[in-house]
């Protein structure tokens, strides 16, 4: 179909190129073309096309007129007189000037009327064969198909074949090839037997070619008509047949070519139209017609590289000099330059795609390396984002504590200033007025030392220097001690509603554990007075648990509880939730951190269960290294709250503060005890020496001149068993451990725990 379309095409072309042809030679010279056939057959186009552009090239100006007989297609023509009629009438006045006829037709038709229209024109014709005798004034090229050339080409080429299939029509051509084939096979030897396949329909002779086995070979002449008068192109007859045949098919003109055929000594209808153009050219510069006599167009060995191959025909086996179509080395070797180019380029092109896969691979490499460092820029912006809003955090709470401080220690000092100017100040104050005056300034100088231990703790715990005294520590006492100082100060608090609890999960008064008493005390302390912050009624039990790798200690209350949210952070120093109790016992926001600082320098953890409005738990624990023991009762259960008395006792007060050394006396007045006083530590080892009635010796340390140590040293070195308790006002340093350190018995940090002041000189002057 595509064939059948694009022959069309061709076709279409060459009468294009013919029109044009003709355009351009419209002027003085009239040819006229008359053609056995008709336009678009490929045999008549061929020819016409040849001999147009053969005068074409030599620029003369032509003027082209075409007829067609059309006999191929209408073969009983009795139309003729009438086209003679019709001739007559168009160029009787016209002057041709020569006349070019194709075909046999054309010219037996030209013959018969040349004298009565067109007399004395030269006359070229082409396409005619079987004809060797013409007129005087005729000239032209015979179109003799080399029949025996092709017959010897095939013994040639095929040895093996017994039979040579030969299809030919009746067409006047046809008859005439026929004869040829008759008389070469007569003449020649030929292996094999030839049979003339000719009166057939098209489908009889399909059949026939499909039944044809190897051992044969099919001559391709000419069927333009079928017995039944159906007329068929050249190449059409070709391609019905060609499809069934398994045996190689050759043929004797150009227009087989490209349809299958292996090839053969071909006419090329071209050619010989252009041999014809130039008998014309010479009869047009002036030459007699008489002069050039007319000759055989010429022939050649064409094939088809394509067809060889699928009959195995190898490219030796063909007669030298032939014309190899479609052979990739002639296409190579014709087409070198081109080729050539088309390779550099393909190269070049290679190179290119090359250098552009390595620059991309490489871009490829930078969009990683650039995605990287996005990926790192982003983690970084992300790292700086967070620390950022983190010191933002950092600095609102910090500003925040900064506040909430000024108010914690404004408030106390408020109060202390306050009500000491009114006992300086105002003299009519009555005994009970002036001591409730100086219990408040006493609460709140409390409160502000609380605050001050609170700063210096986390301070401690921030740069890791939170020094712990570790020894046997009874938590049973600790507890317990807790507990009372707890309700006394419920009762200050008058929290009438509240109750306190104590439990111990050991039916033991002793549970000894290694670890910082104070630092446990001080933190159940702080729960503790939380607890009696954040709750108005229910209860507060404060109790211990024994597990197996841990003492559990836990503070209990029925208070406003905490949600989850703050849970986590109130941990963290300086944290404080926003609720009205907060800011009606104020708080700095410290305790929970340093609670947990605390414990966790003991190895232990903290944490707390709470519900809102339901109450908490804060608890913690400590390693367990306890034994559990009856020896060891609780002492200061029953010595804590009691009036001491030390009389017969005789107590040395070395102190430079005059203030400190006052309170001391007034602690101490009540114990009956006999107190002798000093300024310096001089006199202190003096007195010592001279007095052996001294019981017990209350040492300050930051004395003028000798120190409180030395002065221990000095003293020890005179009675060694005298009792020695330092008492200083310097807190930041882990001064307890070193006043043992130094020789003293025990310590007692200035302001004074009245308690603790007066246990000690208990425990120690008996
Ligand atoms: P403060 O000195 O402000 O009490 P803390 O660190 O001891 O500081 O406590 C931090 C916050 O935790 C308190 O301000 C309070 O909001 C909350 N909190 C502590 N203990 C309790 C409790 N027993 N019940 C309810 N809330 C508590």
């Amino acid at each position: 179909m595509l064939r059948h379309k694009l022959r069309h095409i061709r076709h279409i072309l060459i009468v294009f190129l013919v029109l044009i042809g003709i355009n351009s030679l419209a002027g003085e010279y009239k040819i006229l073309l008359i053609n056995s056939y008709h336009n678009t057959l490929s045999w008549t186009d061929s020819l016409n096309y040849g001999f147009i552009s053969t005068l074409k090239q030599n620029k003369l100006d032509f003027e082209i007129y075409v007829e067609n007989l059309d006999y191929k297609r209408n073969k009983n023509i009795n139309y003729q007189n009438e086209f003679v009629s019709y001739l007559k009438a168009k160029y009787s006045t016209l002057e041709i000037k020569l006349l070019f006829v194709t075909d046999n037709d054309a010219l037996t038709f030209i013959e018969s009327i040349h004298d009565s229209i067109f007399p004395n024109t030269p006359v070229v014709f082409c396409g005619v064969n079987n004809r060797y005798v013409f007129q005087k004034n005729y000239t032209g090229i015979i179109e003799q198909v080399d029949v025996k050339k092709n017959l010897d080409l095939i013994a040639q080429l095929h040895p093996n074949i017994d039979t040579l299939y030969c299809v030919v029509d009746r067409t006047t051509t046809g008859i005439i090839l026929d004869k040829q084939i008759a008389e070469s096979v007569s003449k020649n030897k030929y292996q094999f037997s030839t049979v003339t396949l000719t009166d057939l329909t098209i489908d009889e002779l399909i059949k026939k070619v499909k039944g044809f086995e190897k051992n044969a070979a099919i001559l391709f002449l000419l069927f333009n008509q079928d017995n039944k008068g159906e007329y068929f192109s050249y190449e059409e007859a070709l391609d019905s047949v060609r499809k069934y045949a398994k045996v190689p098919i050759y043929g004797t003109w150009g227009f087989y070519l490209n349809h299958g055929i292996v090839g053969g000594e071909i006419i090329s209808g071209y050619e010989h139209g252009k041999q014809a153009g130039e008998l014309a050219l010479k009869i047009i510069n002036g030459k007699p017609v008489e002069n050039l006599s007319a000759f055989a167009g010429n022939t050649k060995m064409i094939f088809d590289y394509r067809a060889m191959k699928k009959h195995k025909i190898g490219l030796t086996k063909v007669p030298k000099g032939s014309i190899i179509l479609h052979n990739p080395l002639e296409y190579i070797k014709r087409n070198k330059v081109e080729i050539f180019l088309t390779m550099t380029i393909v190269v070049i092109l290679l190179v290119i795609i090359y250098l552009l896969i390595i620059i991309n691979k490489s871009g490829k490499k930078h969009i990683e390396i650039h995605k990287s460092y996005n990926q790192e820029l982003k983690i970084k912006n992300a790292q700086i984002i967070e620390s950022l809003s983190k010191a933002e955090e950092a600095n609102n709470l910090k500003s925040a504590f900064l506040a909430n401080m000024s108010h914690e220690i404004r408030t106390p000092m408020n109060a202390i200033m306050g009500f000491s100017r009114l006992v300086l100040l105002k003299k009519d104050l009555s005994r009970s007025e002036i001591d409730n005056f100086l219990n408040i300034v006493a609460d709140n100088s409390q409160k502000l030392l609380n605050l001050i231990n609170d700063i210096i703790d986390i301070s401690k715990i921030e740069v890791n220097q939170l020094k712990f005294n570790i020894s046997k520590a009874n938590i049973n006492e600790i507890v317990r001690n807790c507990f009372n100082i707890a309700e006394v100060e419920r009762a200050r608090l008058e929290k009438n509603d509240l109750n306190l609890n104590i439990t111990f999960s050991v039916n033991t008064d002793s549970v000894i554990v290694d670890t910082d008493a104070d630092r446990i005390h001080q933190v159940i302390m702080n729960l503790v007075n939380n607890a009696l912050k954040f709750t108005e009624k229910g209860s507060i039990t404060i109790g211990y648990d024994i597990q197996d790798k841990w003492i559990e200690v836990f503070v209990q209350d029925t208070g406003v509880g905490i949600d989850e949210q703050h849970k986590s952070i109130i941990f963290d120093r300086f944290r404080q939730i926003e609720t009205p109790l907060n800011r009606k016992y104020g708080g700095s926001g410290l305790g929970l951190s340093i609670c947990k600082g605390i414990i966790n320098g003991l190895g232990g953890e903290i944490g707390v269960k709470s519900e809102l409005g339901v109450g908490s738990t804060f608890w913690f624990r400590i390693p367990n290294t306890c034994s559990i023991s009856d020896a060891n009762t609780s002492k200061l259960e029953n010595s804590d709250l009691k009036i001491r008395s030390f009389e017969n006792k005789s107590i040395l007060i070395v102190e430079d503060n005059f203030v400190s050394s006052k309170l001391l006396v007034e602690i101490l007045k009540h114990t009956k005890a006999e107190l002798i006083l000093s300024n310096s530590a001089e006199e202190a080892i003096e007195i010592c020496r001279t007095n052996n009635k001294i019981d017990l010796v209350l040492m300050d340390i930051q004395l003028p001149g000798i120190n409180g140590y030395e002065a221990t040293r000095i003293i020890k070195g005179i009675r060694s068993n005298l009792p020695i308790i330092a008492q200083t006002a310097n807190a930041m340093s882990n001064e307890k451990e070193k006043a043992i350190q130094m020789g003293c018995d025990d310590y007692v940090s200035k302001p004074y725990n009245f308690q603790y002041l007066l246990s000690s000189i208990e425990k120690l002057i008996t």
